[in-house]
């Protein structure tokens, strides 16, 4: 038996099911590439879901991680670590925002804007007691814990998993006159998406953001944009939100935060939020380690001296037209932002992900019918015109 059968097959045996997959075992990777078990090569178009905009093992960030290493990788939070006020001073000066509470997962760092929302609404805006509500967005991705599944609007994500937490209402996603109507004198918070990711890369109608950003505002609601995907250059600005230079109460991070190494997770918010929580009220053990935060602080000095956010946009544009060039009867949109992009198809995308994979390049289906392009932001042209001519051949005899 070859040895990555023998890893699906180990996999499958002991592991849960919880995820369909593409048949590959990757064992090596570097910047915009991966090799499996037997040394084939593949250029990685998913990075993880965007964990990788720096790439795979960017030197920086790996140097960064065995330095910290033979230092100090882990202290709790019962005590002070050299590398913790510098990690949250370059999350706030990144943000714009006055505080930092760091945390490991995406879905960890939603939990606690929610735990801060709900503080606040209950200490600042004096909704009464238990009543506070959070909109959301039909199609929203915001993680898979209970509470986060509680607000899905995704039958597969909630099947058999209640009860669930209430306090959340949901509306349609890109209908401001919706979500006008939805905001009521006890809704503490919008938490929203700029560009919903796992649901195939869906953007809102163009000044849709600024609008809900206008009515937070004039209604005394917080807004909460969950950059968690869309951050660090994903979608060729800062974050998602600079499209419409709207600038959320708190920001909720992850995913390339932590340089494609450690998970490294955080909330941004301005004191008058942040400062609900007082010692004792919320925290985690691995939160703030001074491993993430060393691996941290490379990513993000990373992300700006390599401009990828200026990389993704240009890079974007490029792509983008090769792919609008692509004529084939099963496509119905190509939609995106810097190297963000989505590809709507009338039929499943798993056999073209499949297609693409035996010819070298790594892509995953979302929400069945979507093909999610996102890159490392350090993609070469050139690799580029790899993934195009690969993508060419699978939509190829229109
Ligand atoms: N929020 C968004 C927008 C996401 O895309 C994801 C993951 O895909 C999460 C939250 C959850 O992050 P994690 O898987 O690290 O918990």
């Amino acid at each position: 038996m070859n040895g990555a059968r023998r890893e699906i097959e180990l996999a499958e045996k002991y592991g849960a099911r919880n995820y369909h997959p593409l048949p590959i075992v990757i064992s090596r990777a570097e910047g915009a590439w991966v090799e499996d078990s037997e040394g084939m090569r593949y250029l990685d178009m998913l990075s993880a879901y965007s964990a990788l905009n720096q790439g795979h093992r960017h030197p920086r960030i790996i140097e960064a991680l065995k330095k910290q290493a033979d230092k100090a990788t882990i202290t709790s939070r019962a005590f002070h670590n050299d590398r913790l006020g510098e990690f949250c001073g370059k999350v706030a000066a990144y943000t714009g925002k006055e505080r930092v509470l760091p945390m490991n997962t995406g879905a960890e760092a939603v939990e606690t804007a929610i735990k801060a929302i709900r503080r606040w609404a209950y200490g600042v805006k004096r909704i009464p007691p238990e009543q506070a509500e959070i909109i959301a967005f039909e199609g929203n991705f915001h993680g898979r814990t209970l509470t986060v599944t509680s607000f899905s609007s995704t039958p597969a994500y909630k099947e058999g998993f209640g009860p669930f937490t209430p306090g959340f209402r949901i509306v349609p996603y890109g209908d401001l006159d919706a979500l006008k109507a939805a905001i009521l004198p006890n809704t503490a918070a919008v938490l929203i998406e700029p560009i919903q990711g796992e649901s195939g890369v869906r953007l809102p109608p163009d000044g849709y953001l600024a609008g809900v950003a206008a009515l937070c505002a004039e209604r005394g609601v917080l807004l909460a944009a969950d950059e968690i995907q869309t951050g660090f250059g994903r979608t060729g600005r800062r974050f998602a939100c600079d499209w419409e230079r709207v600038v959320p109460d708190i920001y909720i991070l992850g995913k390339a935060l932590g340089g494609g190494v450690m998970p490294v997770s955080a909330v941004a918010a301005d004191s008058s939020v942040m400062d609900v929580f007082e010692p004792g009220s919320h925290g985690s053990t691995f939160g703030g380690n001074p491993l993430g935060c060393a691996v941290a602080i490379a990513a993000l000095e990373v992300t700006e001296e390599e401009k990828l956010a200026e990389r993704s946009d240009a890079l974007g544009w490029y792509f983008m037209a090769k792919l609008r060039t692509l004529n084939h009867p099963d496509i119905a949109e190509i939609r995106g932002r810097g190297l963000f992009i989505g590809i709507e198809l009338k039929s499943p995308a798993r056999p073209y992900c499949e297609k693409l994979m035996r010819l070298g390049l790594l892509c995953k289906e979302t929400h069945e019918r979507v093909i999610r392009l996102a890159p490392p932001l350090v993609i070469t042209e050139a690799e580029l015109d790899f993934a195009m001519e690969r993508i060419g051949l699978v939509f190829a005899g229109s």
